[in-house]
């Protein structure tokens, strides 16, 4: 692959991914690109697509079970961090006071938003992943989410170019969203701006301690992708797989949490195959009885048979 020369120097060849998903393991991308600045971004992926090679976007890896076989193409980790605060009152009546680059990780964020008396992304504080992901896939915990705070977002499309996209257009669900739907991939998620609201520090402190002594409490600690599968309307995916029994089955080195039973942890040893086996047999079983088709949070990507 060919980058301006620059950059080329950054660009590795055939790069173990396991170090940057949270669950630890997946084979390799063709090529690596770490980005840490937005030009260097823009430039790596557009080469890309020019050069018509297949490209990723990867921000924290917490959502994603890469294949043992790997990713074909460019993989791109963004470590493009940047949060300015401010006050961009726009006449759409989003009064927009954060602006994140989409590599700004999520605890980060809400730290920072926190130490500036703002509230609405307290729910992020211990959520792994950047802004880019959670944009992606609207995340969101303990009754908040990205479609709350999110004005709109800056994204560069392969075939239009620059795009500003409102949050309408981005029409969000839980865990869903335009970008999530498509499947071309030829998008990145550049900026988002968000509407917080102004709260007194120590409340907003407050909450956030709360919500990490929630989760301390209720989510196992270890390599994992946080929750595999989507809450069923009216129900939740854990109890449906605690009421199979399912609690502590093991396939290869993964295993379904005692603790949390929509978490798979990978106990240091783990494939991808292993990982994505588990997910089946779970899916399988909780079907088989209780007639319910569970359908996954995560997203698995590279190669798969
Ligand atoms: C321990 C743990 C706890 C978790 N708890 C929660 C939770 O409470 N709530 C929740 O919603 N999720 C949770 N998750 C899942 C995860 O944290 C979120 O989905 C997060 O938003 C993923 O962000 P990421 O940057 O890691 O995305 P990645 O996994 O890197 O990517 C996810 C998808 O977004 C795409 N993408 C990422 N960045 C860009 C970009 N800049 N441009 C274009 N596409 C991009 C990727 O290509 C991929 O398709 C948890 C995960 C773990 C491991």
């Amino acid at each position: 692959m060919k980058l301006p020369a620059a950059l080329q120097s950054r660009l590795l060849p055939d790069q173990s991914l396991a170090r940057f998903t949270a669950a630890r393991l997946g084979g390799n991308a063709d090529w690596l690109f770490i980005a840490k600045e937005l030009d260097d971004l823009v430039d790596v992926v557009s080469a890309a697509w020019n050069e018509g090679l297949p490209v990723r976007v990867l921000g924290g890896g917490a959502n994603v079970l890469v294949s043992d076989k790997g990713v074909r193409g460019l993989v791109v980790i963004n470590n493009v961090s940047t949060i300015e605060f401010g006050n961009w009152h726009d006449d759409d009546g989003c009064k927009r006071n954060v602006s994140a680059t989409s590599g700004v990780g999520l605890t980060v964020l809400a730290r920072k938003c926190a130490a500036h008396g703002l509230s609405g992304m307290e729910w992020a504080v211990s959520v792994p992943g950047t802004i880019g992901g959670a944009v992606v896939n609207n995340a969101g915990a303990h009754g908040g989410d990205m479609a709350t705070s999110i004005c709109d977002i800056v994204v560069l499309d392969a075939q239009k170019g620059p795009q500003i996209l409102s949050k309408t257009e981005l029409e969000y669900g839980y865990r869903t969203s335009t970008l999530k739907a498509r499947t071309d991939r030829r998008f990145l998620v550049l900026m988002a701006t968000l509407a917080l609201h102004p709260a007194p520090n120590a409340e907003i402190e407050a909450r956030m301690n709360e919500f990490i002594a929630y989760r301390k409490k209720t989510q196992p600690p270890g390599a994992s992708l946080g929750s595999i599968f989507k809450n069923p309307p009216g129900d939740f995916a854990g109890r449906l797989i605690e009421s199979c029994g399912l609690k502590g089955h093991t396939i290869g080195a993964v295993q379904v949490s005692p603790l949390h039973a929509n978490w798979f942890i990978n106990s240091g040893a783990a494939s991808a195959s292993d990982y994505a086996a588990l997910v089946r047999y779970v899916q399988a079983r909780v079907l088989e009885h209780t007639g319910v088709a569970l359908e996954t949070e995560i997203e698995l990507i590279g190669d798969w048979d």
